[in-house]
């Protein structure tokens, strides 16, 4: 059987992470904004972006063998998943991510954030409780405007889900943040609901967050597609700045509301 490598060395804006691990090419939610799309991967296919996922072929019990070994050089902290979702549809029968989890259950790195927009990681709390403060999950949920969850984000679960799943993950003892990334249109209620919901809270943006000072974003028309649905006074860096000083009023701890790249960095801790 063809061996996948899963952990990569991390590098880029992930560099505070040791390792990444994608175990997904392509992604079935197919954002507007999502800047993969124009990676390659995504350009030589020939098929739309949101169209197509497929699992990495390979062992999933081999990464506690690539962890032991990396563990011999120093800590390992690991970013799942850097380029798509870890939790795509296809995950529910594919299993693949959860068999990830199971391995590094048994080989635990120092850290893994655990990134997604999908309810369905509330499947694995069982094997996320195995790894205890090692792990954080990172909910993705953009705004609590499901209408423009509709017309940027279609395929993606409902903001009410992605909620539910990280008040469920607490509930279980999961440490969780929310990643608002990229903040999008959004209510008055939007920086209480954070607070209410998450301990923790990370903001990103179209002009800070793409990698590219804006510039990929508006590649993606996204100027554009904010004109058309009459948003354009949303398209500022003023809206996540605004967003921020909210939530640091509301949730005063130290640390616990992060701008952009700087709130993803590892941090072992507990719920
Ligand atoms: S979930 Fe992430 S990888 Fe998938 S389309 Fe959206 S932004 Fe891109």
């Amino acid at each position: 059987m063809g061996q996948s490598r899963w952990l990569t060395p991390a590098s880029g804006y992930v560099s505070g992470y040791t390792h990444t691990l994608n175990p997904y090419t392509g992604c079935s939610f197919g954002c507007t904004y999502c800047y993969v799309r124009r990676l390659p991967v995504a350009m030589f296919r020939g098929e739309p972006w949101g169209s197509w996922a497929e699992a990495k072929k390979g062992d999933p019990a081999a990464l506690a063998g690539e962890i032991a070994k990396a563990k011999r050089k120093g800590s390992v902290t690991v970013f799942f998943s850097t380029a798509t979702d870890p939790y795509q549809p296809l995950e529910a029968s594919a299993k693949l991510t959860r068999s990830l989890l199971e391995a590094m259950a048994e080989e635990p790195p120092d850290f893994v954030l655990l990134q997604t927009r999908s309810p369905l990681v509330t499947r694995d709390i069982d094997v996320l409780r195995r790894l205890g403060g090692r792990v954080r999950v990172s909910m993705t949920i953009e705004s609590d405007r499901d209408e423009v969850r509709r017309l940027l984000t279609p395929s993606a679960p409902p903001y009410a889900a992605r909620l539910r799943a990280v008040r469920e993950l607490r509930e279980a003892g999961i440490a969780s943040q929310i990643a608002v990334s990229p903040l999008l249109p959004h209510s008055p209620a939007f920086a209480q609901l954070l607070a209410e919901t998450a301990p923790r809270v990370i903001v990103d943006d179209f002009f800070r967050g793409d990698g590219s000072a804006g510039r990929r974003s508006r590649s993606l028309r996204m100027p554009e597609a904010y004109e058309a649905a009459g948003w354009s006074e949303w398209y500022s860096p003023s809206a996540a700045d605004d967003l921020f000083r909210q939530l640091r009023k509301r949730i005063p701890e130290p640390g616990a509301v992060g701008f952009s790249v700087d709130g993803f960095a590892p941090s072992p801790q507990q719920p």
